[in-house]
């Protein structure tokens, strides 16, 4: 399976400011000359820059899609993210009404929903998407979103074919032949679920907007260590930092330090920390990483223990499992 990443900002979308932008500029300007390298030397430059000039982490929200051996699209939220994978989709199938994708959904707070009325396939007759979620009004909540005092199109005028679906606890869903999925309930204010996706022997799961602290690698591998053990690739939220997550008690998120905990005690192979903070530059996030790291080696040298590959979730991250 393919996982890909379009939007991996936590709570709202969060463009990157004039500001921003113009301190970053001089950064890498400062960077080149003091490089002294020729014009020509512009790829080389940019390679040699710190993950915090080089890149943009991304502003948009939730949306992380998984596509099967046999080429069957999940579409995991409805984030500001789900914009651009639109775009992307109607240059395909979904542009002549010949795209079926399902969706799932973790939860219906608005950084995962939010996307959903500027996703351009829903529009276009044809196009089929099933909306699977355990809860049981996720139509009307979708519904909702989309009144005439919020939005000048309701969700049930647009013209794809739609079809929900409920979710039961303990059971596993099949996409296709080869790829199923399972979910457990996570603690989060209003309830969030992580989804655990299985093709041959690779495991993939997402699981966002959950509140893990204190004691909870001891309680949680306990209770939940057939789920999220050993899995290949776990996208984990870590909106805070250690701090915060004390400050934000019950807010219903992760700090890093507690999902690199989780990462280690679960024999998870590549971890990825998602949900990023909306008031966080992206040097401040680079910085979190180093810290995130270094969190990780000093656990292991102490644990003697293999850790996982960590990775901060940025905007077109794609793995290949
Ligand atoms: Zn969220
Ligand atoms: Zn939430």
């Amino acid at each position: 399976m393919k996982i890909e990443l379009w939007g991996v900002r936590g709570s709202l979308p969060t463009p990157l400011t004039n500001n921003e932008y113009q301190q970053r500029l001089r950064a890498i300007i400062k960077n080149a000359i003091e490089s002294d390298l020729p014009y020509s030397s512009i790829d080389e430059i940019i390679a040699k820059l710190p993950p915090s000039l080089s890149t943009v982490y991304g502003g948009n929200t939730t949306c992380v899609t998984v596509t099967s051996q046999k080429g069957n699209l999940v579409i995991l939220d409805a984030g500001t993210g789900l914009r651009p994978l639109g775009d992307q989709l109607i240059q395909g199938d979904a542009g002549s009404g010949k795209l079926s994708a399902n969706f799932f959904f973790t939860h219906t707070h608005w950084d995962h929903i939010q996307g959903l009325p500027f996703f351009k396939p829903l529009y276009i007759p044809g196009n089929h998407f099933i909306f699977n979620s355990p809860i049981k009004n996720l139509h009307d909540r979708l519904d909702y979103q989309q009144k005439f005092n919020f939005f000048p199109r309701e969700f049930d005028d647009t013209d794809s074919i739609k079809e929900f679906n409920q979710l039961k606890a303990s059971q596993e869903y099949s996409i296709d032949d080869s790829l199923t999925v399972d979910f457990i309930p996570l603690r989060h204010p209003g309830g969030s679920f992580a989804y655990r996706f299985r093709e041959g022997n690779r495991t993939f799961i997402f699981s966002t907007d959950v509140e893990f602290r204190g004691n909870a690698v001891e309680s949680f591998t306990t209770d939940h260590n057939d789920f999220f053990y050993n899995a290949d690739l776990l996208i984990l939220d870590s909106q805070y930092t250690l701090d915060e997550a004390f400050a934000k008690f019950d807010w219903g998120h992760t700090s890093y330090s507690m999902a690199v905990n989780c990462g280690i005690a679960w024999g998870i192979k590549k971890l990825v920390l998602t949900h990023h903070e909306p008031s966080y530059s992206d040097e401040k996030l680079a910085s979190i990483y180093n810290e995130a790291c270094d969190h990780m080696s000093a656990s292991s040298k102490a644990a003697e223990i293999d850790v996982p590959d960590l990775f901060l979730a940025t905007e077109g991250m794609v793995f290949d499992l």
